[in-house]
C-alpha cells in the first residue's frame, strides 16, 4: 500500500455556543483536514485545529508544513512500514504537531484499514466504550451554572470547568457550579495556566477548604514553569494534571521525574499523533502515571483518532473527547458514535470515518 497522494482540505463546522478559556474565544472548528491515498485506492483520514495559543499552528503553517515538506516525503513509502513513514514523519520538520498529528492518524487509518481491524484493535484494545467530559467555557457565574445544569441534564456526570481569568473569584464559580450541579457530578478544573503558583495553591486550598470535591486540577500555572507545578502539587491535596507542559515524551518524563504533576494530558496535537503518544503512554504506564486524552477545538476525524488511542490503553482513565458534542453538525459519515457523554466504538476498519463529503 504505497501512499501515491497526501491533499488538504479546510473544513468549518459552527460551536453550540462560544468556546472561551484564559487564553482564547472561539466560535467555530476551522480545521484543515487530510486524506492521503494508496496506490490500491484506499483512503486515510486526517485532521488539525490551528491552536496558535498552545501549539503554535495556524492553519496555514498546519497547511504549508503537510504541502510543502511533509508529502514530499512520505509519498512513495508504503504504509505496512509504519515506523518507517512515522521517522520520516517526525524527522523531516521540527514541531509543527498539528501537522504531524493530522497525517499521522491518516497514516494509522490506513495501517488499521490494511489489517482489517478498528485502530483501536490494532493498538491492542479490548474497551468498546468511553465516558467524556463536558467543557463549561468561562463566563459569568450565572451562565456558566446554567452550562452545567444543561450539561447535567444531557447526561454529562462529569464537567469540565474553564477557570483563570479572575484568581481568587474562580473560588466563587466553582463553589456556585458544585452547588447547583450536586456531590454525584464530577468536576475537572482548568486553569490554562491562568494562575500564579501561589496564587494556584490559594485557590485550591481554599476549594478543598470549603469541602468542594474536585477530580483535578489542569495546568494551573504557565506551561513552562515546572518548578512551580511541582510547588502546587506539592501543597494541595487535589491532583494536578499537566497539559500544556507535556507535549513530548521527554517533557512526559521531566514532569513525572520532577514529580510536577499527578497525572498527564496526552493530545494528538501536542505530542504530533499516536505514535508518540503511544511512547507517553508507555512511560506513564511505567510510573503508575495515570493519563487522560484530551483534544483542542476538533471534530470527529481528530477526536475519534484520540477515542480509539483511548479504547486501547488502560492507562488513559479519563477522557476529555467533547469536541464533536461542542459542534453544531457533523459533516462526516461513519466513525465512532457520540452520545452526549458516551462515544461508542465499534467494528468499522481504521478510524471508521468512511466519507467526508463536500471535501475530498
Ligand atoms: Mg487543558
Amino acid at each position: 500500500m504505497r501512499i501515491v497522494k497526501i491533499e488538504t482540505g479546510e473544513v468549518n463546522i459552527p460551536l453550540v455556543t462560544p468556546f472561551k478559556t484564559a487564553l482564547r474565544t472561539v466560535d467555530c472548528v476551522n480545521d484543515i483536514i487530510v486524506r492521503i491515498v494508496t496506490e490500491d485506492g484506499q483512503e486515510g483520514f486526517g485532521e488539525a485545529p490551528p491552536t496558535a495559543v498552545i501549539t503554535g499552528d495556524t492553519k496555514a503553517s498546519v497547511k504549508g508544513a503537510i504541502e510543502e515538506f511533509i508529502a514530499p516525503n512520505l509519498v512513495g513509502m508504503d504504509i505496512e512500514n509504519l515506523d518507517g513513514v512515522m521517522e520520516k514523519l517526525h524527522g523531516c520538520i521540527l514541531k509543527n504537531t498539528s501537522a504531524k498529528a493530522a497525517v499521522d492518524m491518516a497514516v494509522y487509518d490506513l495501517f488499521a484499514k490494511s489489517c482489517k481491524k478498528p485502530l483501536y484493535k490494532v493498538l491492542g484494545g479490548k474497551r468498546s466504550e468511553i465516558e467524556t467530559d463536558l467543557t463549561i467555557s468561562v463566563n459569568g457565574i450565572d451562565e456558566m451554572v446554567k452550562d452545567s445544569l444543561r450539561a447535567v441534564d444531557q447526561g454529562f456526570g462529569i464537567l469540565k470547568i474553564k477557570v483563570g481569568k479572575e484568581g481568587l473569584k474562580d473560588v466563587e464559580r466553582i463553589r456556585a457550579i458544585r452547588q447547583a450541579v450536586g456531590p454525584s457530578v464530577r468536576l475537572r478544573i482548568d486553569a490554562n495556566q491562568g494562575w500564579s503558583p501561589k496564587e494556584a495553591v490559594r485557590i485550591i486550598r481554599k476549594m478543598e477548604d470549603l469541602g468542594i470535591e474536585m477530580d483535578l486540577v489542569e495546568q494551573p500555572v504557565n506551561a513552562h514553569d515546572f518548578q512551580g507545578m511541582r510547588y502546587v502539587t506539592s501543597q494541595v491535596y487535589t491532583p494536578i494534571l499537566a497539559d500544556e507542559s507535556v507535549f513530548s515524551v521527554e517533557d512526559a518524563i521531566r514532569i513525572i521525574q520532577k514529580r510536577a504533576a499527578d497525572l498527564i494530558n496526552i493530545k494528538l496535537m501536542k505530542t504530533g499523533g499516536i505514535y508518540q503518544a503511544l511512547k507517553i503512554c508507555g512511560i506513564a504506564e511505567s510510573f503508575g502515571v495515570e493519563c487522560m486524552i484530551g483534544c483542542m477545538l476538533e471534530s470527529k476525524i481528530a477526536v475519534s483518532a484520540a477515542a480509539h488511542l483511548a479504547a486501547a490503553k488502560g492507562i488513559i482513565t479519563r477522557a476529555d473527547l467533547d469536541g464533536p458534542s461542542l459542534c453544531r453538525e457533523d459533516p462526516y459519515e461513519g466513525g465512532p458514535v457520540y452520545e452526549g457523554s458516551k462515544i461508542y466504538m465499534n467494528e468499522a476498519y481504521g478510524l471508521g470515518i468512511t466519507r467526508v463529503p463536500g471535501f475530498f
